[in-house]
């Protein structure tokens, strides 16, 4: 199924007017802000959503496997930035393998924020390759992230959790941040409130699990 989707040869070929026409008006040298945020796996798009009018100024996607899913994201900012003249214009969502292309998306350092919320959690021992947090992909994720961006995962399956958690903690790239920081950061709320996945799980009242890291410089 990858086959049938573009994927930019490089960052510089993903056309950012593209996604974001307001921050890229056509008669103007076209200005330089890069996308920030990546949601990856997005699914329905909920916390894009709420992401964007919290930080309006940023611009942010969403990446999802699922064809259909894409579309439906697609429509949803396109039919909200027509009844919100002005708003959900930092917001856009690709059809992409991220455990494949994320390299073809972003430089060296360009993201702030990573989101990885209620991934596949792949149960199986020799599945586990398959899991979007690995210490493998973490090499590319550190990759991309600016030092002191924030990569942030959360799950209800107990067993991904201390998976996810483990690779970070044992990545030289990542340190864990703090309950003072997480309790001042407006973000981290949407983690479960604003996914549709986090809010099936809430209605049946299921735990989640939760671990968020920055980037930090390697040590020398
Ligand atoms: N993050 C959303 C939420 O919390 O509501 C969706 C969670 S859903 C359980 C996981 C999503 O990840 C699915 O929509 C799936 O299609 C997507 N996904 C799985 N593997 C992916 C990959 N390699 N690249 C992009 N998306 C992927």
């Amino acid at each position: 199924s990858d086959s049938h989707f573009p994927v930019p040869a490089s960052p510089a070929q993903f056309d950012c007017a593209l996604h974001y026409p307001q921050f890229f008006p056509p008669n103007k040298t076209n200005g330089s802000q890069k996308i920030e945020f990546a949601d990856i796996g997005c699914g329905f798009g909920g916390l894009l959503i709420s992401l964007s009018v919290l930080f309006p100024d940023k611009l942010m996607i969403g990446m999802e496997l699922r064809d259909k899913v894409t579309e439906y994201v697609k429509e949803r900012v396109l039919a909200l930035r027509v009844s919100n003249p002005g708003q959900y214009e930092n917001v856009s969502v690709v059809r992409t393998n991220s455990m494949k292309y994320i390299p073809n998306y972003f430089e060296k350092g360009q993201l702030t924020k990573m989101f990885f919320l209620f991934p596949d959690p792949h149960f199986k021992e020799k599945n586990h390759r398959r899991r979007v947090i690995s210490p493998h992909l973490l090499d590319e994720y550190a990759y991309v992230l600016r030092v002191g961006g924030i990569i942030y995962t959360i799950t209800d399956v107990e067993e991904l959790g201390v998976w996810m958690n483990a690779c970070l903690d044992g990545h030289p790239l990542f340190e864990a941040v703090s309950e003072s920081e997480l309790e001042a950061d407006p973000v981290v709320e949407l983690l479960s409130s604003a996914t549709e996945e986090g809010q099936k799980v809430a209605r049946n009242e299921g735990q989640t699990f939760r671990a968020v890291y920055r980037r930090i410089a390697a040590s020398r």
